[in-house]
């Protein structure tokens, strides 16, 4: 094994303890497990997730030649997190997809900041230089449609819509055909989200996937829920499958849980994510600035 038992472990760290570089508090290998654990427990890090972490944790500490203390804990805590959020992100330059229009769905359960976060990536790529239309296909929430009219209005983008609960694959199809016509860069689509409890919803949305052909789905969960973000994107990846996440609202989770849940166990990339409730306050994801966010 490549962590020492306790007995000697601590008996060399009792000794190295006792030497000459004196006052760095040493911690006892044995304690990593237990201090870790709690830490990332309490900042709401799946169990799963928790377990991979201090066991890649001991991994690279028995490794290490020189002493356990408190800052070569905390640098490879840094380095193990790192290593994991950066797993299955991907090189993909979403300003250069190599497709035109270039479509993207958004699935999501209500509340999770989906609207906000279709407006905010559509404001992005206008800021790129890109052309995008969006397609206002959340047609099963009240006020949804006014939502997304009103956010493409303040950033000047234009939205195709319906009515109030009309067919939203047929506004999909509207859109894309709009877009194509103007020779435009993106189509993002909206959805209902509502899927868990309703299996007509679900229905639509899986007609929606079929109509639209989308390039990219992508799933957007809300970091503040913490670890039920699993079981949200589980959801969605049985019943209709995504290839990637836009994390919400990391501005207001300072215990940053769901990014590492999601990485260790949806294993797919987080291609955004939101960091306020403004229309520029997106960012494509970077590990490096995430590690020291929660390491601040
Ligand atoms: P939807 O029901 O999923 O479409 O959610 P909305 O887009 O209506 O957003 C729900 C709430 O979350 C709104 O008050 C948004 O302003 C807020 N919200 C969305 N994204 C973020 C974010 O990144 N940070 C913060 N603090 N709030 C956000």
């Amino acid at each position: 094994s490549v962590v020492e038992n306790d007995v000697s472990s601590e008996k060399q760290v009792n000794e190295e303890n006792t030497g000459k570089e004196g006052n760095q508090r040493v911690i006892k290998r044995s304690e990593i497990d237990n201090q870790i654990m709690e830490i990332l427990l309490e900042s709401d890090v799946s169990l799963d997730s928790a377990d991979l972490i201090t066991e890649k944790l001991k991994e690279r500490m028995g490794k290490l030649k020189r002493r356990v203390d408190f800052y070569s804990v905390e640098d490879e805590l840094k380095n193990v997190i790192k290593e994991i959020i950066s797993e299955n992100q991907n090189r993909f330059d979403i300003l250069n997809p190599g497709k035109k229009p270039y479509i993207i769905l958004f699935l999501g359960i209500n509340g999770t900041g989906k609207t906000t976060t279709i407006a905010k990536l559509a404001y992005y790529l206008k800021n790129n230089g890109k052309k995008v239309v969006i397609s206002a296909s959340d047609t099963f929430r009240a006020g949804a449609i006014e939502q997304i009219s009103i956010l493409g209005k303040n950033i000047g983008v234009e939205v195709i819509k319906h009515d109030f609960k009309s067919d939203p694959a047929s506004v999909a199809f509207d859109a894309i055909e709009h877009a194509r016509a103007r020779s435009l860069d993106y189509v993002l689509i909206d959805s209902a989200g509502r899927m868990q409890t309703n299996k007509n919803l679900l229905d639509e949305m899986k007609k929606i996937k079929r109509v639209s052909k989308p390039d990219l789905t992508l799933l957007v969960l809300d970091a503040m829920i913490g670890q039920d973000v699993i079981e949200q994107a589980n959801t969605f990846a049985r019943e209709i499958n995504f290839d990637g996440i836009i994390l919400t609202k990391l501005d207001t989770d300072s215990k940053g849980g769901a990014v590492i849940s999601v990485s260790t166990e949806i294993k797919k990339p987080i291609l955004f994510v939101g960091t306020g409730q403004n229309m520029d306050d997106i960012m494509p994801f970077d590990p490096d600035w995430y590690i020291n966010k929660i390491f601040s």
